[in-house]
């Protein structure tokens, strides 16, 4: 029951990590809470994104583990040639996006949650209005409102895309076929992700990155490591400054390439299928915005540090937005947390949210993984505020753990301030990057001292005294200075 005279205390378009996790925290705060969803329960996240994409890397990452018969021979072990189906694998992406799926619905529902099916948008001022599956259109009132709409694959002007032979990452988690030669276009960490399973399954991979350098978003000596692992030492390609500006489905798929400053033809490639892995675009423009003068920026959704909407820098009342719609950090456990801080605003609770402390992972094998400030910000960071900026490097080859495994090829990069001994950032390529990563954020978020950290005593042996090692580098560091 609404304690107001709204038909809802509020409403949340778009049912996806964001909408999810924002819906569940008000119903637990007592909340009558309504999601509304056009598509399937879970959003981008659980049915086109993590919860597939990792499916297909655990089970392409066991095939490639064992078909690795060079590295498999230096414990001494010697296995028959690997055999997979494309189908199972396949279907064990499907199968666990459907649990997922249900585990999340069934979760909003006992929590009391009303689950409104449609296309949801704004009608001024704490109203909604929902059109249903069958066209019947009503307009509900809210006293909160909170936008998690989410995004969509980004495709280039030039690119056709078919659904088979050129496709996003919509139709690639569901691996219905294996081309013999894929190109993926973009270098991110989904082209990336997909290059890993694809290679691990026999794919020949060319990857086309438009900017100057492959993994443009990565740190630089990541990037080095990294490349080496999964791209030059795989069947991969990888051409960078090159634009792919003409993109024909067909059996061969046609890729004209042009040069991506002199914009003059390079070369023409036929290939089996196209990956367009170039980003996303935010899902906002049939929200009616306007009917609440809210101007996005290319899409995005201006929000504050609370998650209120704003206009011209200013909060709307009752209206807020979350998850990838906003643009920031656009990952899952993202858009969750803003979900969280939104209703804990709403609910009276005011807090903000800190983005500097939250990771990111690409899951390739092995994985890459950040937080916080990348070098280049973190170096204008101490020019602009006048401190010396420390960089230490531990090695993975110095680990026991990595070494036992024979998965020694690793680096991690941690920079701090080297007048408070303040973490500004990390940046680990190596064997469980993406779980490394959480103990550095959490120190991040706590703002801890390096001379600090040093002193946490770390199980042995373990991939965490890669950690371990970096905090008391960067110790000896401060002490010197
Ligand atoms: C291949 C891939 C792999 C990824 N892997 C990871 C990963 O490993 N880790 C990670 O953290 N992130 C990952 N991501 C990113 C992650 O999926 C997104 O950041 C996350 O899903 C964003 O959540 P959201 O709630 O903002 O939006 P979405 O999940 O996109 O949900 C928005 C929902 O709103 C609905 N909707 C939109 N407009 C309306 C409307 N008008 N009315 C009703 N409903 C509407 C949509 O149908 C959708 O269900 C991955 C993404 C992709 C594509």
């Amino acid at each position: 029951m609404s304690k107001t005279n709204f038909d809802f205390d509020l409403i949340v378009i778009g049912a996806g990590y964001g909408g999810f996790d924002a819906a569940k925290h008000a119903a637990e705060h007592g909340l009558k809470v309504g999601i509304i969803e056009s598509r399937e329960m879970g959003g981008t996240c659980v049915n086109r994104g993590c919860v597939p994409s990792k499916a297909l890397l655990a089970a392409s990452g066991k095939v490639r583990e064992m078909a690795d018969v060079d590295h498999l021979a230096l414990f001494g072990i010697h296995s028959a040639p690997v055999r997979f189906e494309r189908q199972k694998i396949a279907a064990h992406a499907n199968n666990l996006v459907s649990n997922v799926r249900n585990g999340l619905t069934k979760t909003l529902e006992r929590a009391g949650v009303v689950i409104l099916r449609g296309q949801g948008r704004l009608e001024g001022s704490q109203k909604v209005g929902l059109r249903d599956d069958n066209g019947v259109d009503r307009v509900l009132t809210a006293k909160d409102v909170i936008l998690a709409t989410g995004s969509d694959p980004f495709v280039p002007p030039g690119i056709q895309i078919d659904g088979r032979t050129v496709f996003t990452s919509d139709e690639a988690v569901k691996l219905e076929w294996l081309p013999r030669w894929i190109a993926i276009i973009g270098s991110g960490y989904i082209g990336l992700e997909f290059a890993d399973v694809y290679t691990a399954l026999g794919c020949e991979v060319t990857m086309i990155e438009a900017l100057e350098r492959v993994m443009p978003t990565f740190d630089p000596d990541i990037t080095k490591i990294a490349s080496r692992n999964l791209i030059a030492s795989r069947d991969v390609d990888a051409k960078s400054g090159v634009l792919a500006s003409k993109i024909e489905p067909g059996c061969p798929v046609k890729i004209e390439l042009v040069d991506m400053k002199t914009r003059d033809f390079v070369e023409e490639l036929e290939v089996d299928a196209v990956l367009v892995a170039t980003g996303r675009v935010p899902r906002s423009k049939d929200l009616n915005l306007q009917s609440m003068a809210v101007e996005t920026n290319r899409g995005f959704i201006p929000i504050d540090e609370s998650m209120r909407v704003l206009v011209e820098g200013q909060p709307l009342p009752h209206l807020w937005a979350v998850g990838d719609v906003t643009g920031k950090l656009m990952l899952a456990h993202t858009a969750a947390a803003q979900g969280t801080v939104a209703v804990d605003n709403i609910v009276g609770n005011t807090r903000e949210i800190d983005y500097r402390s939250i990771p990111a992972a690409t899951f390739t094998h092995p994985e890459i993984s950040s937080v916080g400030l990348s070098e280049e910000e973190a170096t204008k960071l101490s020019n602009e505020d006048g401190f010396s900026l420390g960089v230490v490097r531990s090695y993975f080859k110095a680990n026991s753990k990595a070494l036992a495994e024979l998965e020694s090829d690793g680096l991690m990069k941690l920079l701090f301030r080297k007048d408070t001994g303040e973490i500004l950032g990390a940046h680990i390529f190596g064997l469980h990057a993406a779980d490394l990563i959480q103990e550095v954020a959490n120190s991040l978020s706590r703002r801890q001292s390096v001379s600090d950290l040093s002193k946490e005593i770390h199980t042995h042996p373990t991939l965490s005294e890669v950690v371990e090692v970096a905090y008391k580098q960067a110790a000896q560091q401060l002490k010197k200075s």
